[in-house]
């Protein structure tokens, strides 16, 4: 058995480069696997690897001064769902784009429990519900009744807030996979002028773990080789369906062009009829990867860079 863990901790770092030096000696000296963001405003991370060394590695973080609080999302897989290791420096561990400073620690929205998320969603307040992750990440789970903004990129929402005209007095609740999202979308909202912002604790994964299912459905993507982790029990039918065949799947595929890269649901039919690619016009790539037909979801590798472009 392994241990898949998912964090963040907006903690100031001076100097991130030297900081990304040591940490990654430190990941490599436990032989972990997945990928660690880090810049001035903090870390985000996601590794993998056996208990020991996970859990080694969260007493390593904790160790660090400021990093204490860091609480981990964590998962049992059987495999390693990472092929390699990478810890490098960037901007910002996740962006808007909006040149905007957010001081999440003080002007984000407020933490809801699971319990506390759950019991909102029990009464009949009248809420605004959001989702904040991307459109293809929504498709095959979320919570009941939540505006899903049907947006490619995590930095296109403000705009969309803009456009929404959703009425300020309102109380929002917002969610995202582990958190990270949220603390800064949730500083945006308050800045333009929202009342009432809440946020989902540890974001769905910790939901699930802690009280279940409930006003979920679906599955939840995460930013693995699973690419998806069960969150609704006895799910009977996928949310969504392949892009190609119309039936019903929940499966992702990344489009066989490399030079598209594509995340779509594609079911196995779909993927040999279009020989791994989203639509016709990829097909005709020179450059397009080889489908093998006993492996048809393979992961790629390329779709971390997908993904983390758009994150
Ligand atoms: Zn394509």
């Amino acid at each position: 058995m392994y241990k898949v863990i998912l964090y963040y901790n907006f903690h100031t770092i001076e100097d991130p480069e030297a900081f990304c030096r040591a940490h990654k000696k430190a990941c490599q000296a436990l032989n972990l696997f997945g990928r660690v963001y880090i810049a001035a405003e903090g870390i985000n991370g996601t590794l993998a690897g056996t208990a020991e060394q996970v859990d080694a590695y969260k007493q390593y973080l904790w160790d660090i001064p400021g990093f204490a609080p860091t609480e981990f999302k964590e998962d049992q897989t059987d495999y390693v769902p990472f092929v390699k290791l990478i810890v490098k420096t960037r901007e910002e561990i996740v962006s808007l784009k909006t040149r905007e400073t957010y001081d999440v620690n003080k002007e984000g929205g407020r933490h809801l429990s699971p319990e506390q998320w759950k019991a909102v969603l029990d009464s009949d307040e009248d809420i605004i519900l959001i989702d904040v992750r991307n459109d293809y990440e929504t498709r095959i789970g979320h919570f009941e009744g939540a505006i899903r903004p049907e947006r490619e990129n995590f930095y296109d929402f403000p705009e969309w807030l803009d456009e929404a005209g959703l009425d300020k007095n309102k109380k929002v609740l917002m969610y995202c996979t582990g958190g990270i999202r949220c603390e800064k979308f949730s500083v945006l909202m308050k800045k333009k002028g929202f009342k009432d912002v809440n946020q989902l604790q540890g974001g769905i994964i910790n939901y699930a773990k802690t009280v279940g299912d409930a006003h979920y459905k679906g599955k939840c993507f995460v930013f693995d080789d699973r690419l998806t982790v069960p969150i609704e029990e006895n799910q009977e039918q996928p949310l969504t369906n392949c892009e190609i065949t119309g039936e019903p799947c929940d499966t992702y595929l990344n489009c066989a062009n490399p030079d598209c890269n594509r995340l779509f649901i594609c079911s196995v039919e779909g993927a040999k009829k279009y020989d791994g690619c989203c639509c016709e016009d990829c097909m005709k790539s020179p450059r397009k990867r080889p489908l093998d037909p006993d492996n048809i979801y393979m992961p790629t590798r390329k779709w971390y860079q997908y993904f983390d472009e758009k994150r």
